[in-house]
Protein backbone atom coordinates (compact mmCIF):
# COMPACT_ATOMS: atom_id res chain seq x y z
CA UNK A 1 0.00 0.00 0.00
CA UNK A 2 1.57 3.24 -0.83
CA UNK A 3 2.87 5.31 1.76
CA UNK A 4 0.87 9.20 2.84
CA UNK A 5 -2.79 7.25 1.65
CA UNK A 6 -5.75 7.93 3.99
CA UNK A 7 -5.19 5.81 6.82
CA UNK A 8 -8.42 3.61 7.88
CA UNK A 9 -6.95 4.37 11.88
CA UNK A 10 -4.87 7.13 12.75
CA UNK A 11 -3.66 7.45 16.16
CA UNK A 12 -2.02 11.04 17.95
CA UNK A 13 -0.71 10.37 21.57
CA UNK A 14 -3.04 8.46 23.15
CA UNK A 15 -2.84 7.91 26.91
CA UNK A 16 -4.19 5.62 29.41
CA UNK A 17 -4.00 5.52 33.47
CA UNK A 18 -5.48 3.25 35.76
CA UNK A 19 -5.91 4.78 38.80
CA UNK A 20 -6.23 1.92 41.47
CA UNK A 21 -5.41 1.79 45.38
CA UNK A 22 -1.61 1.34 44.98
CA UNK A 23 -1.15 4.10 42.54
CA UNK A 24 -1.66 5.68 39.46
CA UNK A 25 -0.31 2.90 36.82
CA UNK A 26 0.61 4.93 33.04
CA UNK A 27 0.11 2.34 31.05
CA UNK A 28 0.30 4.01 27.74
CA UNK A 29 1.78 7.06 26.93
CA UNK A 30 1.96 9.59 23.89
CA UNK A 31 0.98 6.32 21.71
CA UNK A 32 0.64 7.53 17.69
CA UNK A 33 0.51 5.14 14.72
CA UNK A 34 -1.51 4.77 11.54
CA UNK A 35 -2.84 1.95 9.92
CA UNK A 36 -3.18 2.09 6.09
CA UNK A 37 -6.12 0.21 4.54
CA UNK A 38 -5.10 -3.81 3.84
CA UNK A 39 -2.02 -3.37 5.58
CA UNK A 40 -1.06 -5.84 8.81
CA UNK A 41 0.75 -3.94 11.61
CA UNK A 42 2.44 -6.16 13.94
CA UNK A 43 2.73 -5.29 17.10
CA UNK A 44 5.32 -6.90 19.74
CA UNK A 45 6.89 -6.19 22.70
CA UNK A 46 7.56 -8.15 26.10
CA UNK A 47 4.78 -8.53 28.58
CA UNK A 48 3.18 -5.49 30.24
CA UNK A 49 4.53 -3.07 27.56
CA UNK A 50 0.97 -1.89 27.42
CA UNK A 51 0.19 -3.46 23.85
CA UNK A 52 -3.43 -4.95 24.73
CA UNK A 53 -4.61 -1.76 26.81
CA UNK A 54 -3.53 0.40 23.85
CA UNK A 55 -5.56 -1.78 21.39
CA UNK A 56 -8.68 -2.21 24.10
CA UNK A 57 -8.75 1.41 24.40
CA UNK A 58 -8.92 2.31 21.46
CA UNK A 59 -12.60 0.96 20.92
CA UNK A 60 -13.66 1.79 24.32
CA UNK A 61 -13.13 -1.61 25.59
CA UNK A 62 -11.45 -0.93 29.01
CA UNK A 63 -13.13 -0.41 32.09
CA UNK A 64 -13.81 2.58 33.34
CA UNK A 65 -12.96 3.21 36.27
CA UNK A 66 -9.91 2.48 37.02
CA UNK A 67 -9.08 3.31 33.06
CA UNK A 68 -9.06 6.65 32.36
CA UNK A 69 -8.27 6.90 28.19
CA UNK A 70 -6.89 10.12 26.68
CA UNK A 71 -5.91 12.65 25.76
CA UNK A 72 -5.60 11.37 22.55
CA UNK A 73 -7.29 10.79 19.42
CA UNK A 74 -8.57 7.96 17.51
CA UNK A 75 -9.37 9.00 13.67
CA UNK A 76 -11.62 6.63 12.15
CA UNK A 77 -13.71 7.07 9.32
CA UNK A 78 -14.10 10.73 10.01
CA UNK A 79 -14.67 10.48 13.81
CA UNK A 80 -12.66 10.43 16.80
CA UNK A 81 -13.40 7.26 18.29
CA UNK A 82 -12.43 8.63 21.65
CA UNK A 83 -15.44 11.19 21.27
CA UNK A 84 -17.46 8.72 20.74
CA UNK A 85 -20.83 8.05 22.67
CA UNK A 86 -21.10 4.57 24.12
CA UNK A 87 -23.62 3.75 21.88
CA UNK A 88 -22.54 4.69 18.70
CA UNK A 89 -18.88 3.22 19.71
CA UNK A 90 -21.00 -0.12 20.08
CA UNK A 91 -22.02 -0.03 16.15
CA UNK A 92 -18.21 0.39 15.66
CA UNK A 93 -16.96 -2.39 17.93
CA UNK A 94 -17.53 -6.06 16.05
CA UNK A 95 -19.06 -3.95 13.30
CA UNK A 96 -16.41 -2.41 11.49
CA UNK A 97 -13.66 -3.08 13.59
CA UNK A 98 -13.10 -6.72 14.80
CA UNK A 99 -11.33 -7.47 17.60
CA UNK A 100 -9.92 -10.81 19.04
CA UNK A 101 -8.62 -10.52 22.50
CA UNK A 102 -7.72 -12.59 25.45
CA UNK A 103 -9.40 -10.68 28.08
CA UNK A 104 -12.32 -12.43 29.86
CA UNK A 105 -14.39 -9.37 28.87
CA UNK A 106 -14.08 -9.74 25.71
CA UNK A 107 -14.78 -13.12 25.55
CA UNK A 108 -17.05 -15.63 24.56
CA UNK A 109 -20.68 -15.41 26.99
CA UNK A 110 -21.07 -18.72 28.42
CA UNK A 111 -24.82 -18.46 28.65
CA UNK A 112 -25.83 -18.13 25.36
CA UNK A 113 -24.91 -20.45 22.40
CA UNK A 114 -22.44 -20.34 19.95
CA UNK A 115 -24.63 -19.53 17.21
CA UNK A 116 -26.41 -16.99 18.87
CA UNK A 117 -23.51 -15.11 19.44
CA UNK A 118 -22.51 -15.41 16.00
CA UNK A 119 -25.63 -14.36 14.79
CA UNK A 120 -25.57 -11.50 17.16
CA UNK A 121 -23.29 -8.73 15.36
CA UNK A 122 -25.17 -10.11 12.14
CA UNK A 123 -28.10 -8.87 12.61
CA UNK A 124 -26.98 -5.92 14.13
CA UNK A 125 -24.81 -4.77 12.48
CA UNK A 126 -25.34 -5.94 8.35
CA UNK A 127 -29.06 -6.19 9.44
CA UNK A 128 -29.45 -10.05 8.60
CA UNK A 129 -32.77 -12.06 9.03
CA UNK A 130 -32.76 -14.75 11.61
CA UNK A 131 -32.11 -17.18 8.64
CA UNK A 132 -29.52 -15.65 6.90
CA UNK A 133 -27.76 -14.61 9.95
CA UNK A 134 -27.40 -18.79 10.74
CA UNK A 135 -26.76 -19.61 7.14
CA UNK A 136 -23.35 -17.20 7.44
CA UNK A 137 -22.54 -18.62 10.88
CA UNK A 138 -22.91 -22.04 9.59
CA UNK A 139 -20.14 -20.47 6.87
CA UNK A 140 -17.98 -18.72 8.93
CA UNK A 141 -17.50 -21.70 11.41
CA UNK A 142 -16.55 -23.95 8.90
CA UNK A 143 -13.88 -21.02 7.31
CA UNK A 144 -12.20 -20.96 10.51
CA UNK A 145 -12.46 -24.72 10.62
CA UNK A 146 -15.09 -26.47 12.73
CA UNK A 147 -16.11 -29.50 11.30
CA UNK A 148 -19.71 -30.17 11.60
CA UNK A 149 -20.54 -26.43 11.98
CA UNK A 150 -24.04 -26.46 11.73
CA UNK A 151 -25.09 -29.36 14.45
CA UNK A 152 -22.32 -26.87 16.77
CA UNK A 153 -24.47 -23.99 16.30
CA UNK A 154 -26.49 -25.17 19.40
CA UNK A 155 -23.72 -25.46 21.29
CA UNK A 156 -22.84 -23.80 24.35
CA UNK A 157 -19.00 -22.31 25.04
CA UNK A 158 -17.96 -24.76 27.17
CA UNK A 159 -18.89 -27.72 24.53
CA UNK A 160 -15.99 -26.37 22.89
CA UNK A 161 -12.25 -26.84 23.81
CA UNK A 162 -10.09 -23.66 24.10
CA UNK A 163 -8.43 -23.84 20.70
CA UNK A 164 -12.21 -24.43 19.12
CA UNK A 165 -13.35 -21.25 21.43
CA UNK A 166 -10.31 -19.29 19.97
CA UNK A 167 -11.79 -20.17 16.68
CA UNK A 168 -15.51 -19.14 17.09
CA UNK A 169 -14.08 -15.83 18.65
CA UNK A 170 -12.06 -15.23 15.24
CA UNK A 171 -15.27 -15.95 13.60
CA UNK A 172 -17.52 -13.38 15.15
CA UNK A 173 -14.26 -10.87 14.33
CA UNK A 174 -14.70 -11.43 10.76
CA UNK A 175 -18.16 -11.91 10.69
CA UNK A 176 -19.26 -8.59 9.90
CA UNK A 177 -16.20 -8.00 7.13
CA UNK A 178 -14.01 -5.49 9.10
CA UNK A 179 -12.50 -2.43 7.65
CA UNK A 180 -9.57 -3.17 10.57
CA UNK A 181 -9.41 -6.48 12.75
CA UNK A 182 -7.33 -6.39 16.15
CA UNK A 183 -5.84 -8.97 16.76
CA UNK A 184 -4.11 -10.39 20.51
CA UNK A 185 -2.29 -13.36 20.29
CA UNK A 186 -5.44 -14.64 18.27
CA UNK A 187 -3.34 -17.76 17.78
CA UNK A 188 -1.41 -18.89 20.56
CA UNK A 189 -4.16 -21.37 21.53
CA UNK A 190 -3.66 -23.25 17.96
CA UNK A 191 -2.17 -25.99 16.59
CA UNK A 192 -0.16 -25.10 13.74
CA UNK A 193 -2.07 -26.10 11.30
CA UNK A 194 -4.92 -24.40 12.37
CA UNK A 195 -2.69 -21.02 12.98
CA UNK A 196 -1.63 -21.42 9.34
CA UNK A 197 -5.43 -21.96 7.94
CA UNK A 198 -6.25 -18.90 10.13
CA UNK A 199 -3.42 -16.70 8.68
CA UNK A 200 -4.42 -17.74 5.43
CA UNK A 201 -8.30 -17.37 6.20
CA UNK A 202 -6.91 -13.33 7.02
CA UNK A 203 -4.69 -12.73 4.45
CA UNK A 204 -7.42 -13.31 1.76
CA UNK A 205 -9.95 -10.72 3.49
CA UNK A 206 -7.36 -8.46 3.18
CA UNK A 207 -7.00 -9.23 -0.57
CA UNK A 208 -10.79 -9.60 -1.45
CA UNK A 209 -12.00 -6.76 1.21
CA UNK A 210 -8.88 -4.57 1.98
CA UNK A 211 -9.19 -5.57 5.50
CA UNK A 212 -6.46 -4.04 7.29
CA UNK A 213 -4.63 -5.56 10.89
CA UNK A 214 -3.11 -5.12 14.24
CA UNK A 215 -1.70 -8.20 15.12
CA UNK A 216 -0.18 -8.16 18.31
CA UNK A 217 1.96 -11.39 19.27
CA UNK A 218 5.34 -12.21 21.49
CA UNK A 219 6.27 -14.51 18.12
CA UNK A 220 8.42 -12.28 16.33
CA UNK A 221 8.87 -15.92 13.68
CA UNK A 222 4.90 -14.49 12.63
CA UNK A 223 5.23 -11.05 12.49
CA UNK A 224 8.63 -11.76 10.34
CA UNK A 225 6.38 -13.98 7.95
CA UNK A 226 3.06 -11.64 7.99
CA UNK A 227 3.48 -7.88 8.40
CA UNK A 228 4.07 -5.04 6.82
CA UNK A 229 5.03 -2.87 9.19
CA UNK A 230 5.96 -3.55 12.70
CA UNK A 231 5.69 -1.24 15.75
CA UNK A 232 7.87 -2.33 19.13
CA UNK A 233 6.26 -1.22 22.14
CA UNK A 234 8.63 -0.65 25.63
CA UNK A 235 6.80 0.45 28.95
CA UNK A 236 3.66 1.75 27.54
CA UNK A 237 5.49 3.33 24.69
CA UNK A 238 6.19 3.08 21.10
CA UNK A 239 9.99 2.71 21.07
CA UNK A 240 10.68 1.43 17.78
CA UNK A 241 8.78 1.17 14.21
CA UNK A 242 9.41 0.44 10.76
CA UNK A 243 8.85 -1.78 7.70
CA UNK A 244 9.08 -5.63 8.50
CA UNK A 245 12.30 -6.07 6.72
CA UNK A 246 14.05 -2.97 8.02
CA UNK A 247 13.50 -4.09 11.53
CA UNK A 248 14.35 -7.15 11.18
CA UNK A 249 17.73 -5.52 8.81
CA UNK A 250 18.49 -2.76 10.74
CA UNK A 251 16.98 -2.53 13.81
CA UNK A 252 17.80 1.07 16.02
CA UNK A 253 16.83 0.72 19.44
CA UNK A 254 18.47 -1.29 21.87
CA UNK A 255 15.07 -2.92 23.15
CA UNK A 256 14.80 -4.10 19.31
CA UNK A 257 17.63 -5.10 18.73
CA UNK A 258 18.00 -7.28 22.61
CA UNK A 259 14.30 -8.61 21.66
CA UNK A 260 15.85 -9.77 17.98
CA UNK A 261 18.34 -11.85 20.09
CA UNK A 262 15.92 -13.43 21.78
CA UNK A 263 14.28 -15.22 18.57
CA UNK A 264 15.59 -18.53 17.77
CA UNK A 265 14.97 -18.80 14.36
CA UNK A 266 13.90 -15.24 12.40
CA UNK A 267 13.84 -15.61 8.69
CA UNK A 268 15.45 -19.17 8.93
CA UNK A 269 18.44 -18.52 10.50
CA UNK A 270 19.41 -20.40 13.59
CA UNK A 271 20.39 -18.90 16.37
CA UNK A 272 23.66 -20.50 18.00
CA UNK A 273 21.77 -19.48 21.33
CA UNK A 274 18.48 -18.46 22.92
CA UNK A 275 19.08 -14.97 24.73
CA UNK A 276 17.07 -12.91 27.16
CA UNK A 277 16.64 -9.33 27.88
CA UNK A 278 18.87 -8.60 31.42
CA UNK A 279 16.76 -6.47 33.98
CA UNK A 280 12.89 -5.79 34.43
CA UNK A 281 11.21 -4.07 32.90
CA UNK A 282 10.01 -0.01 34.16
CA UNK A 283 7.27 0.65 36.69
CA UNK A 284 4.76 2.80 35.27
CA UNK A 285 3.85 4.49 38.53
CA UNK A 286 4.55 7.99 36.65
CA UNK A 287 4.43 9.26 33.53
CA UNK A 288 7.81 8.27 31.79
CA UNK A 289 10.52 11.23 32.33
CA UNK A 290 13.40 9.73 30.81
CA UNK A 291 13.96 6.71 28.70
CA UNK A 292 12.44 4.10 30.26
CA UNK A 293 14.96 1.46 28.47
CA UNK A 294 17.69 3.19 30.34
CA UNK A 295 18.65 0.80 33.20
CA UNK A 296 18.86 -2.46 30.98
CA UNK A 297 20.41 -0.44 27.85
CA UNK A 298 23.82 -1.22 27.09
CA UNK A 299 24.43 2.36 25.74
CA UNK A 300 22.32 4.37 28.38
CA UNK A 301 24.54 7.20 29.36
CA UNK A 302 23.92 10.33 31.59
CA UNK A 303 21.46 12.20 29.21
CA UNK A 304 18.77 8.99 29.13
CA UNK A 305 18.42 8.87 32.92
CA UNK A 306 16.98 12.77 32.34
CA UNK A 307 15.37 13.63 29.16
CA UNK A 308 12.50 11.63 27.49
CA UNK A 309 13.95 10.62 23.88
CA UNK A 310 11.82 11.37 20.76
CA UNK A 311 10.55 8.95 18.21
CA UNK A 312 13.79 10.23 15.72
CA UNK A 313 12.19 9.72 12.20
CA UNK A 314 15.20 8.25 9.86
CA UNK A 315 15.41 6.69 5.96
CA UNK A 316 12.78 4.44 5.13
CA UNK A 317 9.33 5.54 7.27
CA UNK A 318 11.82 4.01 10.26
CA UNK A 319 11.48 5.93 13.41
CA UNK A 320 13.11 4.79 16.57
CA UNK A 321 12.84 6.58 20.35
CA UNK A 322 16.21 6.60 21.32
CA UNK A 323 19.25 9.47 22.08
CA UNK A 324 21.31 7.27 19.77
CA UNK A 325 18.81 7.74 16.34
CA UNK A 326 19.42 11.79 17.44
CA UNK A 327 21.80 12.85 14.10
CA UNK A 328 22.46 16.17 16.66
CA UNK A 329 23.89 13.73 19.29
CA UNK A 330 26.31 11.38 17.24
CA UNK A 331 29.80 13.23 18.25
CA UNK A 332 28.66 13.53 22.16
CA UNK A 333 27.74 10.13 22.70
CA UNK A 334 29.84 7.85 24.66
CA UNK A 335 30.66 4.19 23.79
CA UNK A 336 28.55 1.01 24.95
CA UNK A 337 29.65 -0.07 28.04
CA UNK A 338 28.00 -3.36 28.85
CA UNK A 339 26.90 -6.53 27.11
CA UNK A 340 23.41 -6.40 25.85
CA UNK A 341 22.01 -9.65 26.72
CA UNK A 342 23.21 -12.78 28.54
CA UNK A 343 22.66 -16.47 28.13
CA UNK A 344 19.28 -17.94 29.22
P1 LIG B 1 0.81 -6.33 27.29
O1 LIG B 1 -0.45 -6.59 26.54
O2 LIG B 1 1.85 -5.64 26.48
O3 LIG B 1 1.36 -7.56 27.94
P2 LIG B 1 -0.90 -4.74 28.94
O4 LIG B 1 -1.37 -3.78 27.91
O5 LIG B 1 -1.83 -5.84 29.31
O6 LIG B 1 0.50 -5.34 28.49
O7 LIG B 1 -0.56 -3.97 30.30
C1 LIG B 1 0.13 -2.73 30.32
C2 LIG B 1 0.23 -2.25 31.74
O8 LIG B 1 -1.06 -1.89 32.22
C3 LIG B 1 0.81 -3.26 32.71
O9 LIG B 1 1.71 -2.60 33.54
C4 LIG B 1 -0.40 -3.71 33.48
O10 LIG B 1 -0.05 -4.07 34.78
C5 LIG B 1 -1.27 -2.47 33.48
N1 LIG B 1 -2.70 -2.81 33.63
C6 LIG B 1 -3.46 -3.50 32.76
N2 LIG B 1 -4.73 -3.62 33.22
C7 LIG B 1 -4.77 -2.98 34.43
C8 LIG B 1 -5.77 -2.73 35.42
N3 LIG B 1 -7.02 -3.18 35.26
N4 LIG B 1 -5.41 -2.04 36.52
C9 LIG B 1 -4.16 -1.57 36.68
N5 LIG B 1 -3.17 -1.77 35.80
C10 LIG B 1 -3.45 -2.46 34.68
MG1 LIG C 1 -1.44 -8.41 26.24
Amino acid sequence: MPDGAQPVLDVRGLTVVFHTRAGSVHAVNDVSFTLQPGELLGVVGESGSGKSVTMMSLIGLLPSPPAITGPGEVHFGGRDLLQMPEPALRDVRGGEIGFVFQDPMTSLNPVFTVGMQIAEPLRRHMGLSKRAAADRAVELLELVGIPDARRRLGDYPHQFSGGMRQRVMIAIALACDPKVLIADEPTTALDVTIQAQILELMQELRERLGMAVIWITHDLGVIAGIADRVMVMYGGQVVEHAPVHELFSNPQHPYTQALLKTVPNVQGQRAKRLTVIEGQPPILLAPPAACSFRDRCPHAWELCHRALPQRYPMAGNHDAACFLCDPGLAPTRPAATSPEVQDA
